[in-house]
This record gives C-alpha cells, sequence and structure tokens, in this order.
C-alpha cells in the first residue's frame, strides 16, 4: 500500500522545482477559490491573517522537495478543520480517502448550504453518491452556493427531477455489454470499467447508475477475470480504455496486476486510463504510482476536467509528475450551464491545461442522465465556444466537441458551419473572423476537366 508519499524518493521527478520557487516567492498567487474569484464572498486573505500559515510554508519549505504542494488557501483550510492533521498526513491519499466527506452533517461544518442543498440531502430516492475529499472540499466557497466547483460536488434539489429524454443509462452501455464491467461498442476497443468507486462524486456523471454502488462489484478478481479473457480471445480489440469510477483508486498493486494482464495480450497495442484523481486527489500521483505505470508503456490518460480553479499548484504537479513519466495527458471536459459555459471559462481551462502539459481533448454535451437538466446547455453553446476558440488560439487548446449520441450512437463531433458551400468548382469556406473564401477543389476541378474532354 501506498503511505507517506513525503517520504524520501530519490527517484522523485524534479519537473517542480519552479512551482515551489513561485510558491514560496509569491504565495498569493496560489491562493485557491476558497480565498478568491468572481462571485466569492470571502476575501482574499493576506499571509500574514491566515493562522499558522507561516507554520505551514515553514513546512513546505522542510519537505520542499521531495514532496507535495499545499496551495494557501488549501493551508488555511487544512489549519482550521483538521488542525491535528501534519502536512505529511494531509498529503497521503489514502488519508485524504479516508477523511472524504460524505454525509450532510460533515458538510454543513465547512459549507453554510442554502436551503435547496439542505433539501437536496433530504429527500429520499435514487440518488448520486455523495463524497468529497478534504482537498477538494478546501477549494469549495463556503458561502457561495454558486460556485462552479461547488456546484460540480454539491447536490441540488434538481437532481431529482426527471426531465422528457433523460434515462438512467442514456448511451445504452449496458446494451454493448458483453460481461459486467466491459463495454465494447466500437470495433477496435474495449471500455473496461475496472472499479464503481470515485474519490469525489460528480453530480453529472454519467455513469451514475453504477458509481458507489459497491466497491467490489466491478474490483473483484472474477468481473476482472472474465474482462481479460474476453479482449484475449476477441482479437479485433486494440484499445483498451481502463475506466470506472475511477481506476485511480486502486491501489498500485491491484492497478498493475490489471495492466500487466491487458500488456501481455499481444494483439493490445494501447492502453488508456480515464480519471479525475489528479484533479480531485492528487496526492495519489506518488512516486511509486508513476514509477509503475512507465512501466506499461504506450499508456495515454484521459483526465476529466471541469473550470480552470480546478488548475491548483497541487494539481500542477500531478500532472507534472504524469507527462515526466512519459504518459500522454488529455483533457475531458463537460459543457456544464453556469459553471463552465462561457468562452472565456473555457480558454482560461484549456490555456492552463497546456501549461501543465494536458492536451484538450475531448468537450462533452452533457449526457441526458436522470437529473441533469439544469446542467446542460444548448448545443448552440458549444459551438459558440468552439467558434471562440478556433483561430483565436493555439489550435492545440481547442478540444474537440461531441455528443455522445443517445441510444449508443457512439460520439459524434460538432463543428460551427466553416463549409457556406459551392460555387462553380470552388468551396466557399468562412474563415474564424467571418471572412468567406473560395477553395479551389481538386476533386471538383478533375471531375470538371474530365466532362470537358468528353465533351470535346
Ligand atoms: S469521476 Fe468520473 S466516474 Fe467518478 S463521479 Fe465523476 S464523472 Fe463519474
Amino acid at each position: 500500500m501506498d503511505k507517506g508519499i513525503l517520504d524520501a524518493d530519490p527517484l522523485e521527478p524534479p519537473g517542480h522545482g519552479h512551482l515551489f520557487e513561485d510558491f514560496i516567492e509569491n504565495p498569493a498567487r496560489h491562493l485557491s477559490t476558497a480565498t478568491k474569484g468572481p462571485g466569492v464572498k470571502l476575501k482574499a486573505i493576506p499571509l500574514n491573517k491566515v493562522p499558522a500559515l507561516k507554520k505551514t510554508v515553514a513546512l513546505h519549505k522542510v519537505s520542499r522537495f521531495p514532496g507535495f504542494v499545499c496551495n494557501p488557501g488549501t493551508a488555511a483550510f487544512r489549519n482550521k478543520y483538521f488542525p491535528h492533521t501534519p502536512l505529511k498526513e494531509w498529503n497521503d491519499w489514502q488519508w485524504q480517502l479516508r477523511q472524504r466527506i460524505t454525509d450532510v452533517h460533515e458538510l454543513r461544518a465547512i459549507l453554510y448550504l442554502s436551503e435547496d442543498e439542505r433539501r437536496a440531502f433530504a429527500d429520499t430516492g435514487k440518488k448520486i453518491p455523495f463524497a468529497i475529499t478534504p482537498y477538494f472540499a478546501s477549494l469549495l466557497d463556503r458561502d457561495n452556493p454558486s460556485q462552479p466547483l461547488r456546484r460540480t460536488v454539491v447536490p441540488l434539489t434538481k437532481e431529482h427531477l426527471l426531465s422528457p429524454g433523460e434515462a438512467e443509462d442514456p448511451l445504452e452501455e449496458e446494451h454493448d455489454s458483453p460481461l459486467p464491467g466491459l463495454v465494447h461498442r466500437y470495433p477496435d476497443r474495449v471500455l473496461f470499467l475496472a472499479t464503481d468507486f470515485c474519490s469525489t462524486y460528480c453530480r453529472y456523471c454519467t455513469r451514475s447508475r453504477m458509481v458507489g454502488a459497491n466497491r467490489d462489484a466491478c474490483s473483484g478478481r472474477n468481473h476482472w477475470d472474465e474482462a481479460v479473457a474476453y479482449i484475449e480471445a476477441t482479437p479485433s480489440v486494440r484499445d483498451v480504455l481502463i475506466s470506472g469510477g475511477d481506476p485511480l483508486t486502486l491501489a498500485d498493486e491491484s492497478l498493475e496486476r490489471l495492466l500487466m494482464r491487458l500488456r501481455r495480450i499481444p494483439h493490445v497495442e494501447f492502453l488508456r486510463i480515464g480519471t479525475k484523481v489528479p484533479v480531485v486527489l492528487p496526492q495519489r500521483i506518488t512516486p511509486s504510482l508513476t514509477r509503475m505505470l512507465k512501466k506499461y508503456h504506450p499508456l495515454w490518460m484521459s483526465i476529466h476536467f471541469t473550470h480552470p480553479d480546478e488548475l491548483t499548484p497541487e494539481v500542477n504537479q500531478a500532472c507534472t509528475r504524469l507527462a515526466d513519466a512519459g504518459i500522454p495527458l488529455g483533457s475531458q471536459t463537460v459543457l456544464l450551464a453556469g459553471i463552465n459555459d462561457h468562452v472565456e471559462t473555457m480558454r482560461k481551462l484549456f490555456h492552463g491545461l497546456l501549461k501543465i502539459r494536458v492536451r484538450p481533448y475531448y468537450l462533452y454535451q452533457c449526457d441526458p442522465i436522470s437529473g441533469s437538466a439544469h446542467f446542460r446547455t444548448p448545443v448552440e453553446k458549444g459551438l459558440e465556444i468552439i467558434r471562440g476558440l478556433r483561430g483565436y488560439t493555439t489550435g492545440y487548446a481547442v478540444p474537440t466537441y461531441v455528443i455522445d449520441a443517445p441510444g449508443g450512437g457512439g460520439k459524434i463531433p460538432l463543428l460551427p458551419e466553416y463549409t457556406l458551400g459551392q460555387v462553380g468548382e470552388d468551396l466557399l469556406l468562412r474563415n474564424y473572423e467571418g471572412r468567406v473564401f473560395r477553395y479551389p477543389n481538386p476533386e471538383e476541378r478533375l471531375q470538371a476537366a474530365d466532362q470537358r474532354s468528353s465533351l470535346s
């Protein structure tokens, strides 16, 4: 089991020296959303006013290399709500899992809950499980229920409303499951649901029908054995996406057992992990984990990011460790009403991701899972965001906007209208500024030339 990630580790990648320097020199730049941000009532706390923060900074100096950062807003939160927890313990990912906030009483101790939030917990009926790591809780605004990060993890009563077109499993993953915990929709790749457990539950989760149901249900040996046997017997599968739940909540040994078995299958060329752990539990990205992961290349990782306020020094350090281990990182972001549905918010997120070596990969239209209408935007909003990015920023910062088609149709990309039509042999194209250009379409020209020669 991974314990004590601040313990000396001579193989710790050195990629974060600059971050520590910046943190030590300019700690105010790293204040979390608990202490800054639009619409937040709390004011930025000057360092000398934060109780015991100087002591925390001193601790960071002691543990700065090797070790894990702790941004000042989070440090203030730890001092206030976990005053007897040493930094070393706070940075132990298993301590973070044990100390998750899992009920309304614990949540009330750290947030002023709105009437609607309180009623959401009282409401009976099927609910998405509730849990937040102490680290992620430290990023939530105590006073503002509309704060974007708070909206992603704290339930509202609207979760209990079923709207037209919504379903428990709108993508019909179960229909494409030859076995429990394995989805085989596309010919050459499978989705391996390694666990149903997440460290922090998102209120808009596509797999809300299964997450948090029973930790052992998906990670039991029987399920894995059968799923691996299916892949072994299916030579068309060249790509395995390990997801869940969150596979990075598994112990190193369990995850390695799975990676090893998959890597041994000759026709599996490519492994991927889908996770939100680097965002909600960055302490999990330990040197021992990255050393283990790099044995199973080519291994790629898709990380679920939602908002630029998630881009803390801790997340920076986690992604740097993964990137330094040679793991190509991509982001997946769900478009969420009132949370990230602005061009500027997305631009900030995607620019921030590139700085920590995460390539914005997919922007998803929110799936119509039960009780998610308050999260969904019109599709035009997604197109507006792509239109506001394409041409105005680095191409790497522009993800592909997709709808995962209800009924199991798979991902369908959506683009603003850049092709206006055809004039004669030329295509009429509109650029990002709205200017129209002609492009001589080679195929059409060839066909036209053929017609001319056959007439002559
Ligand atoms: S981390 Fe992923 S699987 Fe877990 S609750 Fe969030 S969206 Fe669902």
